[in-house]
């Protein structure tokens, strides 16, 4: 039997047998019947078994984004996975699904700071609490559990300073209390790590990443076990999120050379981060590559391998010379999202930390987010060797 993430990733769908190798584009809203009897058949076969493809209506999905569907369940081993328009969509729908008013959600402090708005911010005024915890300390964690902690959301590594975490120690203060947990695994996705058979509830990848590839598209996959499919099964019924045939489509592309990109991702990112670490100006680098850490052990206790998102915290009284370096860069863009074929670097300024309760940056302190792309990794460190000399 298949068991690698590889195989599945080039597996030819049988379904789709005389046609083309990759799912056709199947673009529709209404999906037309013989007879109005069969239109009923449809709805109860959902009832009997509401894992069928319930191809009735095009809100519901099409044949393209139901193969999509079909390759995540497996590479996540999840009992059902939704598609979102956008990799946020997923923490939405994930997030809303469990949580009732009175509800308490404990959320890692480094977290995407769109997820921060939505749990902190956004949920308030349906009295549900947000509460943010220590990613380098756990005990934090467990002390701020109580009898209304309905959710523990965990983001690993964290954004922008990509805190590796005990995620089994996690687990277990969730384990035998009524606790959901939900991961964003949009860095390491379920080919380096696969959350759910580890024991979460829920695995979250925006798939505008990695998944696409190319920059090109958005989408998001929330991944299920069986405990919450009743849940999140009603909430999708009621936001009507959907994943457009079209982009499923190119999701699907990318899909199959996941494995490759992220491989060759990992060797560039391990170059330039060991030329980075080796920089006076750079005082930490955000990369599992120094074996004596704990970061490094906790990487390497849960993932096969890595992406290549980085960040490095340069040290420097003026900052303006820390914005200098990123504008001389030429082989890398300045642009958000992540996780395509090219190289990117931003200034995470106080604003993309997010309202953070752990991480503060004393003035001569700047954190800069890396994305290391496909192109010669020597060319890249070449690049960032002619404008690193800006940091005064
Ligand atoms: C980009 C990102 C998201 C959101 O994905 P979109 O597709 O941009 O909506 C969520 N979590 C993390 C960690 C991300 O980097």
């Amino acid at each position: 039997m298949v068991n690698s993430v590889k195989t599945f990733l080039k597996q030819v769908g049988k379904d789709y047998q005389n046609q083309s190798v990759n799912p056709p584009v199947v673009r529709a809203s209404t999906i037309i019947f013989k007879t109005l009897q069969d239109i009923k058949k449809t709805q109860s076969n959902y009832k009997k078994n509401p894992l069928s493809k319930n191809f009735d209506y095009g809100r519901k999905g099409t044949s393209t984004t139901f193969a999509l569907q079909e390759l995540l369940r497996k590479i996540e081993n999840a009992y059902q996975v939704y598609l979102t328009p956008t990799g946020f969509g997923a923490v939405f729908l994930g997030v809303i699904s469990v949580v009732r008013p009175g509800d308490e959600i404990i959320i890692t402090d480094s977290v995407y700071s769109p997820t921060r708005f939505l749990t902190e911010d956004y949920l308030k005024k349906f009295n549900i609490k947000a509460v943010f915890y220590d990613p380098k300390n756990l005990d934090d964690l467990k002390k701020k559990i109580t009898n209304k902690t309905k959710l523990i959301f965990v983001e690993n590594p964290g954004s922008n300073t990509f805190e590796f975490q005990d995620l089994k120690k996690i687990l277990s203060f969730a384990k035998n209390k009524n606790i959901y947990t939900a991961i964003d695994n949009t860095w390491g996705t379920p080919y380096l790590i696969k959350p759910l058979d580890l024991g979460f509830d829920m695995s979250i990848v925006s798939a505008t990443k990695y998944y696409s590839g190319h920059s090109d598209v958005m989408g998001g996959s929330l991944a299920i076990k069986k405990r919450l499919f009743k849940q999140v099964e009603l909430s999708q019924k009621a936001v009507g999120l959907r994943l457009s045939p079209d982009d499923a489509y190119l999701i699907m592309r990318g899909l199959r050379t996941l494995d490759i990109r992220l491989d060759k991702h990992q060797d560039n990112t391990i170059k330039v981060a060991n030329f980075l670490s080796k920089q006076k100006k750079v005082k930490e680098v955000f990369y599992p590559i120094k074996k004596n850490i704990k970061q490094y052990k906790m990487w390497k206790k849960y993932y096969s391998g890595s992406s290549g998102l980085m960040g490095v915290k340069i040290i420097s009284k003026n900052k303006n010379s820390v914005i200098k370096f990123l504008n001389k860069l030429k082989l890398f863009a300045h642009g958000y999202s992540w996780g395509g074929f090219e190289s990117l670097a931003l200034y995470q300024d106080k604003l993309a930390l997010g309202n953070r309760s752990y991480t503060k940056l004393s003035n001569n302190e700047h954190i800069i987010r890396l994305h290391i792309g496909l192109e010669d990794p020597n060319d890249l460190i070449a690049d960032i060797k002619q404008a690193i000399k800006s940091v005064r």
